[in-house]
């Protein structure tokens, strides 16, 4: 994708909510898990890692949601104050990363999923290619999600 322009311009349902990518994504995972079904109010999330700095908000107001992961770590997820739309969140198990819904960007054909994690809460009918890396729950090495 050689005509992508940095930086990436994302926003929420409303609008109030802009802000720039500045670099490419270090990777980008889709969750299967149970609190993505709900949050995404559908099937799985896509979460596309950025080191902090390359996240900029342009403008509007984030509210902020915490939670527990499984994995103990206190995860910030962060929405629209008005539309409820999720932006990002940021775990405390990697602190220098955010990660970004980028079902949120104004130009989705960035959008390539690396890695499939907990999926063994994935929905029946999504069927995941063969020819990509796919974890029953969270991947030790690699802080996919939370
Ligand atoms: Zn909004
Ligand atoms: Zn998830």
């Amino acid at each position: 994708m050689t005509d992508i322009q940095y930086p990436l311009e994302g926003n929420c349902q409303c609008g109030q909510v802009r802000y720039h990518i500045l670099q490419p994504f270090l990777y980008q995972a889709v969750c299967h898990c149970t609190d993505c079904h709900k949050m995404s109010a559908t099937s799985f999330s896509i979460s596309a890692a950025i080191p902090k700095d390359a996240f900029k908000l342009i403008t509007g107001q984030l509210k902020t949601y915490t939670k527990t992961a499984e994995s103990g770590h206190t995860v910030n997820c962060y929405f629209c104050a008005d539309c409820g739309n999720r932006i990002y969140h940021h775990s405390t198990g990697s602190p220098d990363i955010y990660r970004v819904k980028p079902g949120t960007l104004e130009d989705t054909r960035i959008i390539k999923p690396d890695v499939h994690v907990w999926t063994r809460s994935k929905q029946d009918w999504v069927k995941i290619p063969d020819d990509i890396l796919q974890y029953e729950t969270q991947p030790e090495n690699q802080n996919a999600n939370t």
